[in-house]
């Protein structure tokens, strides 16, 4: 993408209305355009972000074995009403009426609706296991929306749903799902940690929220800091094998990690004292198993191995998709900007021509781009005429990884400048050196194409 033809509404100033650094570089970066109060336009570079973890999160959902699919944000209450949680909801749920005074709602997530399809059309054992996901928009009218897309109003969410003949076969989509959240969370450059949550009205034990450590994160956290230590890494897992995924969460959640809402100040003593903390954490995901508690209010029964009505188990599984850049910026940041991990960054890489109009320095970028983009890489060309310091200034803000600086005294070398945002480190190489370097970096950071 050439800058003088893209959309990259950056300010100068800081705005007012934002107080934390996520939302603040997320508006003067030109990401994202608030339209009310929690409801935001995805700008083109925010949008690029969006899709990049989009991206990620199917990749790793269909890995596991998860079947995407689509459901509509606008969903009829008498399922809800069915259910018993149109009730419950309370001034959450955004209630809409249709022109024949139909009760609607806009979905807030989509457990009656997933199992209203299920019941519709699986009826025996032999189709389970059965666990589908959709990326879709929610709304939920939040008291206080803020810091934001952190806690928006309408927001991207994943949502999966397993359904199993047994507790057993449902605790091992529950397993399968902590596993695929994990190495999701890590390709996006995040450490987020499963801690031990509360199950609600729900009950029960199994339910883990996955937390990034975070000064601003809304949530009070405790936990043994050893769970730091943990990274699931690039081994290789068979989602199938039960005592695999069964090894990862033993291992992942048996350290002390727990939200404010399962705290146990006892249990929580017996952590060694020099590996007690107390902190803050942004929430960006949920695992849930919850038992027959929809199938059997909504009759999803299959017909079992002994010819009997069985209601299924189930579980439900989120992914803040839209939360997760505020979450990302939080962690990855300096006072000059954001500081894109490789692996959801707009662009790959920057390119500066620190004089435009020149015509050897005009070339040569003209051949970086070419190069980088036959290499499906997607890098984004500052090719205005603007000051060099300028041009830096942006570069630092929207926080592309890598940037490759051209300039006529360099090129009098034959030599450019490769910057680490990161770091903050250049070194010179030749173009096809640095291309080649850039390439190498990013294959092991594989992520989708951008919009
Ligand atoms: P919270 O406790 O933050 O209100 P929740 O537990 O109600 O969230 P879930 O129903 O578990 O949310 O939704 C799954 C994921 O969606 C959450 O882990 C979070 O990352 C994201 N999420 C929930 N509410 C919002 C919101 N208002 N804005 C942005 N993301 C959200
Ligand atoms: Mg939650």
């Amino acid at each position: 993408m050439r800058l003088s033809r893209y959309f990259l509404p950056v300010l100068k100033e800081n705005p007012s209305e934002a107080q934390i650094v996520s939302h603040r570089y997320m508006l003067r970066a030109g990401m994202i355009k608030q339209s009310s109060a929690g409801i935001y336009s995805w700008l083109p570079l925010g949008f690029r972000v969006l899709k990049k973890i989009e991206g990620i999160v199917h990749e790793e959902q269909m890995r596991a074995g998860h079947i995407p699919m689509l459901m509509p944000t606008i969903q009829s209450a008498d399922l809800w009403q069915e259910s018993g949680r149109y009730d419950d909801y309370g001034a959450e749920m955004l209630r809409i009426s249709d022109r024949h005074g139909r009760d609607m709602l806009y979905g807030p997530t989509n457990e009656e609706l997933i199992t209203d399809i299920f019941r519709a059309h699986v009826s025996s054992y032999k189709d389970l296991p059965l666990t589908a996901y959709h990326i879709q928009w929610k709304f939920r009218d939040e008291i206080r929306p803020r810091f934001g897309v952190m806690r928006g109003r309408e927001f991207y969410m994943k949502d999966g749903y397993n359904f199993d003949l047994t507790k057993e076969d449902a605790l091992h989509a529950y397993n399968r799902h902590l596993v695929s959240y994990l190495r999701t969370y890590e390709r996006m450059g995040l450490q987020a940690i499963p801690m031990r949550a509360d199950g609600g009205p729900i009950g029960g034990d199994y339910t883990h929220e996955f937390l990034v450590l975070a000064e601003t994160g809304e949530s009070e956290v405790f936990y043994d800091s050893a769970v730091t230590d943990l990274s699931f890494g690039d081994r290789a897992i068979d989602y199938d094998n039960v005592e695999q995924c069964q090894g990862v969460l033993e291992e992942f959640t048996s350290k002390y990690a727990r939200t404010d809402e399962t705290h146990d100040e006892a249990l929580f003593n017996e952590v060694p004292e020099e590996r007690r903390r107390v902190a803050r954490g942004i929430e960006v995901g949920q695992i849930f198993y919850f038992g027959t508690k929809y199938s059997e209010a909504m009759g999803a029964t299959v017909q079992g191995p002994d010819g009997k009505p069985t209601p299924v188990h189930m579980g439900s599984h989120g992914i803040g998709v839209s939360r997760l850049l505020g979450a990302i910026i939080e962690a990855s940041h300096d006072d000059k900007g954001i500081i894109w991990p490789e692996g959801v960054t707009p662009f790959h890489c920057g390119i500066v021509n620190l004089k435009q109009g020149d015509d050897e320095a005009d070339a040569a970028c003209n051949q970086l781009y070419a190069a980088l983009t036959a290499l499906g890489l997607e890098p984004l060309y500052d090719d205005r005429k603007e000051r060099a310091g300028g041009k830096f200034a942006t570069m630092d803000l929207i926080g592309l990884p890598w940037r490759i600086t051209v300039g006529p005294r360099g090129l009098k070398n034959g030599v450019v400048e490769l910057t680490s945002r990161r770091s903050g480190e250049s070194e010179e190489l030749s173009p096809e050196e640095a291309v080649k370097k850039i390439a190498a970096i990013y294959a092991s950071h594989p992520s989708g194409r951008g919009f």
